[in-house]
């Protein structure tokens, strides 16, 4: 059988090939207003194993997003206590997967940002929040002896401020992570958004996040792959769950996607193993558009046609990644990431 093509769409604020096809059916942004609990108080039910108290607890606060976005407020009474702690390792998974991004994204975690240390610890990162400064620790290593010391920050390997003074760079590596995991993690939460009339239809991907479906049989891995860009700082995390219009059934595109932005970070996934979906791989081509923010580099022409980049990350893999270079750049203008 022959693979279908996967043609990416990216979207322009004039030609939006995301928007125009799909609708929010979840739109979460926090506000002042304190917890919210999605689902049902009592009985309780896991939407992730099926059991309810009889069988497992829920004891612990179920976060539909996870807490080291900023999530504070979005928990929800349908995730047992044994899921969670099932899928907090995706969620680490995830977490690392940001690297050095996490701390300076100025992410509120459990307790505080996050601190970063380099594997060899000559570039450590602390924010100071009384002082709301970002503390950036490194160290000069092999400095000849007669070296001047304005002239140390040459012998400096993670860590470089451009002669200009108007770029800083970070060079250094994320801890490991399995990038299968971090997809999980993604699809957990947009299986944790879904209304429950969706559930049925995710029942593949139900059984794949909780391993009752081994990982070494899924097929069709094409769908595996995360969008990501970066952008304006955000201090709590933005989420869409969006479902493909009735009107265009017979666009080949996957029903849902999820769309996760926080701290510098902009994420667009689309929810694998729905019933509904299974046509699409005896298709010539699956069409996935792009939603703008995760676009960089647009440019429309004068018929108002947009081409523009996307970063597509291939997450389907089960083995672990180590020592994966994170190099990143910032202008030194606030929150503006170049
Ligand atoms: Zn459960």
């Amino acid at each position: 059988m022959l693979k279908p093509t996967i043609k990416i769409a990216p979207s322009s604020s004039e030609n939006d090939s995301f928007w125009l096809l799909y609708e929010p059916v979840v739109l979460f942004h926090e506000s002042k207003k304190g917890k919210i609990f999605l689902g049902n108080k009592e009985p309780k039910i896991c939407r992730f194993c099926n059991r309810d108290s009889s069988s497992t607890t829920f004891k612990m606060n179920a976060h539909v997003l996870p807490e080291f976005m900023g999530n504070k407020s979005l928990l929800s009474y349908y995730e047992c206590d044994q899921c969670n702690s099932h899928f907090s390792k995706y969620e680490t998974a995830l977490s690392n997967f940001g690297g050095i991004m996490n701390t300076l994204s100025l992410l509120q975690g459990k307790k505080s940002v996050p601190k970063f240390k380099s594997k060899d610890e000559r570039l450590q990162i602390k924010f100071n929040s009384q002082e709301n400064i970002l503390n950036v620790r490194a160290t000069a290593h092999n400095v000849p002896n007669d070296t001047d010391k304005r002239e140390w920050g040459k012998y400096v390997d993670g860590f470089k401020i451009s002669d200009d003074k108007k770029t800083i760079t970070f060079k250094t590596t994320k801890p490991s992570y399995i990038p299968r995991h971090v997809f999980k993690a993604f699809v957990k939460v947009g299986f944790g958004l879904l209304p429950i009339d969706s559930l049925p239809y995710y029942e593949k991907a139900r059984k794949w996040l909780i391993n009752e479906i081994d990982d070494e049989k899924i097929e069709n891995l094409s769908l595996f792959h995360v969008y990501r860009q970066y952008g304006k700082l955000l201090k709590k995390p933005v989420v869409y769950l969006a479902r493909k219009k009735k009107l265009y059934e017979r666009v080949p595109s996957p029903e849902n996607a999820l769309l996760i932005f926080y701290g510098l970070y902009k994420f667009q996934v689309f929810l694998p193993f729905n019933e509904n979906d299974e046509w699409l791989w005896n298709q010539d081509e699956i069409y996935l558009p792009i939603e703008n923010h995760l676009v960089r580099n647009i440019e429309v022409n004068s018929e108002g046609d947009g081409t523009g980049e996307v970063n597509k990350i291939d997450l389907s893999t089960i083995f672990k990644v180590t020592d994966e270079e994170d190099h990143l750049s910032f202008g030194l203008k606030e929150g503006k990431f170049l």
